[in-house]
């Protein structure tokens, strides 16, 4: 289990709200590698947030198994939980520029959540300026946060995020309000701290351009895992998939069922309703019913 810093096992979450039940994860299985840098995409209402939620410790599943970094979500009590949050865990919202503090620094802000004690200000300001130099704003570590850009606020937002050393970083759609330049900008420090720090990044994103910044890509759909594309060894490009090559693989359910992504259906021009598997020399070929 030391391998894994997150490990789930058919994982579930319904909402219940006015007498209705929502389904948000309907068994999801996935494992995420210590010092692992993945995203997690799907569409608008796949259960991206849900899942974020449940392992940030933020609320808690209906059912399944939850592990991260050896602790056991479902059984974490009230105070456990309070310091899982607080050390175990960091989180970038897609707004972070929110939480921050308009009348101090950006030192400051980031200084605000550590846990040092008090008499300590001094370290407390130099490990700010420390993080601050890591997400490139060391310049501006004493500029009132009105003066910085949107970007660059929320590179404050994850400065903070590493106040206290988390072994797992969550980022929730981080570059949902902002440029794609800035974006581009934004996933690079997320790599940057996975590689300086050691620690594990989860990005949570509808954005599936995000494929071409991270080892590994795990594709959510309906509250379950679908497939997860890997970056191939040899980064040969592909052009009828343009850009890197990548190893993919489909999850397989307990039934057999393997969900196929629209955009391959569209490309082999395979409809809704059946289609044609045959076995050829250890590979199963899929194509649409009319062709062979
Ligand atoms: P995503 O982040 O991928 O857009 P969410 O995890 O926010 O998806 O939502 C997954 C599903 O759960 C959606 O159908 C959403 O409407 C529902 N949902 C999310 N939060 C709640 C809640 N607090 N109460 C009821 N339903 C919710
Ligand atoms: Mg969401």
């Amino acid at each position: 289990m030391d391998k894994y810093a997150i490990v789930s096992e058919n994982l579930v979450k319904i909402y219940r709200a006015a007498g209705i039940e929502v389904p948000a994860l309907q068994g999801l299985d996935l494992r995420v590698e210590r010092g692992e840098i993945m995203a997690i995409v799907g569409s608008s209402g796949s259960g991206k947030t849900t899942l974020l939620n449940m392992i940030g410790g933020l609320d808690l599943p209906s059912a399944g198994r939850l592990y991260v970094c050896g602790k056991d979500l479902l059984k974490l009590k009230a105070a456990e939980l309070v310091e899982y949050k607080r050390n175990t865990v960091g989180f970038v919202w897609r707004n972070g520029a929110r939480n921050l503090l308009p009348c101090l620094s950006a030192a400051e802000n980031v200084a605000m959540p550590m846990r040092f004690a008090r008499k300590m200000v001094n370290g407390k300001l130099r490990r700010a300026i420390g993080l601050l130099d890591l997400v490139e704003l060391k310049s501006r570590a004493k500029s009132g946060l009105s003066r910085l850009s949107g970007g660059e606020q929320q590179r404050v937002a994850i400065a903070i995020a590493l106040a206290n050393d988390p072994e797992v970083l969550l980022a929730d759609e981080p570059t949902g309000s902002v440029d794609a330049g800035t974006s581009a900008g934004i996933l690079d420090m997320f790599r940057r701290i996975n590689r300086e720090l050691g620690t594990t990044v989860l990005i949570f994103t509808h954005d599936r351009e995000i494929a071409g910044k991270v080892n590994r890509v795990v594709s959510i759909r309906d509250g379950k895992a679908a497939s997860e594309k890997i970056a191939a060894k040899s980064e040969l490009s592909d052009a009828s998939f343009g850009g890197v090559r990548r190893e993919e693989f489909f999850a397989v359910d307990k039934a057999g069922g393997v969900q196929i992504p629209p955009e391959y259906l569209e490309k082999l021009r395979i409809k809704h309703g059946k289609v044609r598997v045959t076995a050829e020399e250890g590979r199963l070929v899929i194509s649409a019913p009319d062709r062979v």
